[in-house]
């Protein structure tokens, strides 16, 4: 691999060779990302200033920018240190102040000698009833007026970093951009009006009175195509190395649909096929398969592993948590029970010699399933013949994480199981790479779920209620929030909860907290399973996954302070049986605007894609997915929000060109190898495709 293309190399260079940048300003622009002369051409401006060009300022509406030709009246140094000094000139129309803080004395007399004439541009304001210009931005002779610029950029800033400073230093990086082959295509140039990257540059660091929406949707494009194009490359690199086609013959799985209760949705049938194709190509799967809350996504899950079983090969099922590990073990060990396949659990909780008996059965192959949490990847444990790798709810991996999760096996086909709904645009940021099948539909006869808003003062309404629901053999959630700041506080109060309704309620009231241990959790969840508790006080431990039908009542307590998508989540806890269900969403007043915001969306639909909709809107794209831990990659330019439609554009964009050139070889694909390293994208060049 040649490595980064020479006429890169000025663009990547010492930011300090700019003009203007010396090493302090050199140091703040590293603060706010910018290291070389390349972040600093993709940091563009967000808005112009445009100077307006007038005889006089008498009768504007100010504040206004302008260039005014004015007469240089009087020189007034300040007798005060805190005062500025004043120089009055005059217009065609009027009499007004140039004020100068710190002014130099010599200097100003020099740059505006009384009597003469000069033109000056800057925002007049007024003051004190008159209007002044403080620190001109320009000020010429007046046959050089034309040197004024009409209009100017302006750059987002941050410390210590001036717009004199950025206009400076970016004229300079404007000059560095060296003549690049074209790495679009040229039929959607033409089509979208697109300047080459070049002009593009140049016009949004240098608009002339509006930013050019144009020049920046191309180079917005430009950045997303070359993300597109990592996850496509990780993606054909992941399928490159071949996966064993696996003999689908579903009789397993068949016996084990037979003796549900229930029949599978049309959408679980489809993910059925989907992923049956996968299993038995050559092709090495990584595939999303995404649900709603409750639309049944661990028996697509099973029937995948059972198939997989049938064949003689291995699975593994990974959860974020120990208890959800615990109760897929305990739920398929139920399901699959027909099918006669081997399920164990291992979880950190299992060490000694109750550890090494699982590991030797997996080793020796004996188990042909195994449920975990991401013990199941540790170094000691290895498989006879591993082949697919489930990942559920897990949606705080990196693209690179996951593709590495393939390592335990030979040709680990990979499944994704999430719940978090996200918009597309997330959803094409961080799992482009993905083929993904959806269920879209829920079980049939699911209820709505009742979601009210009550503010704690009317406790004592909802422990009534609750009573009332558990005189009737219900169960019930009570969710007490967890923060980190106050994680000592946040538990004695879930405890005191637990204690206090435990005496209101007299029935059996369970407490499950991330500080047990896991048994200690593992017996909470159980005896609530099997209805001895009929209330389970729980810090959001419950999030992810738990079920039990017969629990239909859920309160949130402090709603206020979990974020949308952890509502939703909680809330699908319930709503899982034929019983009608009930959300009460406790709040204390006063309620901030968008926890009022957020609490009402949860009431008004159980959509979970509109939620992530209205999620997006109220916090950005950024905080969604927990950014960097989550893989998700930052954008100079795209806005995911924003440029949605050029995203998904660019995914099929990326596909194609590597379905036509795997390897970046075409013309095109060598600008294109050009636009992954300015966009530093180097690491993924290596795993092209060679020859
Ligand atoms: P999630 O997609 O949230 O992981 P689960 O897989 O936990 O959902 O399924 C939720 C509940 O729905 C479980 O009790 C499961 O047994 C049940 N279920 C799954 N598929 C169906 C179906 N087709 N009809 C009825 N109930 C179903
Ligand atoms: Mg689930």
């Amino acid at each position: 691999m040649a490595g980064r293309p020479e006429i890169l190399f000025p663009l990547f260079g010492d930011i300090q060779r700019l003009s203007g940048i010396g090493p302090k300003s050199a140091q703040a622009l590293a603060k706010a990302g910018i290291a070389t002369p390349r972040d600093l051409l993709f940091t563009l401006p967000h808005g112009v200033i445009n100077r307006q060009s007038v005889e006089t300022i008498k009768g504007l509406t100010l504040p206004e920018i302008v260039s005014v030709e004015v007469e240089i009246l009087e020189h007034r140094p300040n007798r005060i240190k805190t005062r500025p000094y004043r120089i009055l000139v005059r217009d065609a129309g009027i009499d007004f102040h140039l004020g100068f803080f710190h002014g130099r004395a010599d200097y100003l007399a020099k740059t505006y000698p009384v009597g003469a004439r000069r033109v000056i541009s800057g925002k007049i304001e007024v003051y004190d009833h008159t209007a002044q210009m403080m620190h001109p931005d320009f000020v010429v002779t007046p046959d050089k007026r034309a040197d004024i610029p009409a209009s100017e950029p302006v750059y987002p800033l941050t410390q210590g970093i001036t717009q004199r400073i950025m206009r400076k230093a970016t004229d300079d990086v404007l000059h560095m951009i060296p003549d690049f082959a074209e790495w679009q295509d040229p039929s959607v140039l033409k089509d979208r009006n697109w300047p080459k990257v070049s002009q593009a540059l140049e016009k949004c660091h240098r608009p002339e009175k509006v930013l050019d929406k144009v020049a920046f949707d191309r180079l917005a494009y430009d950045e997303l195509l070359a993300h597109q194009l990592t996850l496509s490359i990780a993606r054909a690199r992941h399928r490159a190395q071949k996966g064993q086609a696996i003999q689908v013959k579903g009789t397993l799985a068949q016996q084990v649909l037979d003796a549900l209760p229930f029949k599978p949705t049309d959408a679980q049938r489809r993910s059925f096929a989907e992923i049956r194709d996968d299993l038995a190509s050559t092709k090495r799967m990584n595939r999303l398969l995404q649900g709603d809350v409750g639309s049944g996504k661990t028996l697509v899950g099973l029937v995948a592993m059972l198939d997989v079983a049938e064949a003689g090969g291995q699975s593994v099922l990974m959860a974020p948590t120990g208890i959800l590990a615990r109760q897929h073990f305990t739920g398929l060990t139920h399901m699959a029970k027909p099918a006669g396949v081997e399920i164990i659990l291992l979880t950190g909780a299992d060490t000694g010699a109750k550890r090494r008996e699982k590991l030797e059965r997996l080793k020796s192959g004996d188990a042909q399933i195994v449920i975990g949490t991401h013990a199941v990847f540790s170094d000691d444990v290895e498989f006879q013949d591993l082949r697919f790798a489930i990942i559920d709810e897990q949606h705080r991996f990196g693209v690179r994480q996951r593709l590495e999760l393939g390592k335990k096996g030979d040709a680990v086909d990979v499944m994704v199981m999430s719940a978090t709904p996200i918009p597309r645009s997330l959803e094409l940021a961080h799992y482009g790479d993905m083929d993904v099948s959806i269920l879209d539909e829920k079980p049939a006869g699911r209820q709505p779920i009742d979601t009210a808003m009550v503010s704690i003062g009317k406790l004592d309404a909802v422990v009534a209620r609750l009573r009332a629901a558990i005189g009737e053999g219900k169960q019930a959630y009570w969710v007490c929030p967890l923060v980190e700041e106050s994680e000592k506080a946040d538990l004695s109060a879930a405890t005191d909860r637990a204690v206090a309704l435990q005496a209101a309620l007299g029935a059996g009231v369970g407490l499950v907290h991330g500080r047990m241990s896991q048994d200690e959790k593992d017996a909470a969840m159980a005896s609530f399973v099997a209805g001895q508790t009929s209330v389970l006080v729980a810090t959001t431990v419950i999030e992810v996954g738990v079920d039990v039908p017969n629990a239909t009542i859920i309160v949130i307590e402090q709603a206020e302070r979990f974020g949308l998508a952890q509502l939703h989540q909680l809330r699908g806890r319930v709503g899982r049986g034929a019983d009608k269900s009930a959300c009460v969403l406790l709040y204390k007043n006063p309620l901030g605007k968008t926890a009022q915001r957020r609490l009402e969306a949860i009431r008004e639909t159980e959509d979970g894609f509109k939620l992530a909709e209205v999620d997006l809107a109220i916090r950005g794209a950024g905080d969604i997915l927990g950014t960097a831990q989550a893989g998700l990659p930052k954008f100079r330019i795209a806005d995911l929000e924003r440029d949605m439609a050029l995203m998904q554009m660019a995914r099929d964009d990326a596909r194609l060109i590597l379905e036509r050139d795997p390897s970046l070889e075409s013309p095109r694909g060598q600008a294109l190898k050009t636009l992954l390293y300015l966009m530093g994208a180097d690491d993924y060049i290596g795993l092209l495709k060679v020859g």
